[in-house]
């Protein structure tokens, strides 16, 4: 699978609702950004992309 967050779009730490809702933790906070740490772990389930208030997470089943 693929989980991409549009830096365009993402508002990081600020708001890190990916990072507090993802059951499998496959973001997590560097520094100033948010970012992707452990896409192998996703499980598909698309809460990320529901909570996204910006709309900046795209996961994909490859
Ligand atoms: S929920 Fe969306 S806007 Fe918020 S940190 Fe995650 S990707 Fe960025
Ligand atoms: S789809 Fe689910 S498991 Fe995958 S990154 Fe988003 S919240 Fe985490």
């Amino acid at each position: 699978m693929s989980v991409v967050i549009d830096y365009d779009k993402c508002k990081g730490p600020e708001c890190a609702e990916c990072v507090n809702t993802c059951p499998v933790e496959v973001f997590e906070i560097q520094g100033n950004k948010v970012v992707v740490a452990r896409e192998s772990d996703c499980t598909l389930c698309m809460v990320c992309v529901d909570v996204c208030p910006t709309n900046a997470i795209t996961v994909k089943e490859d």
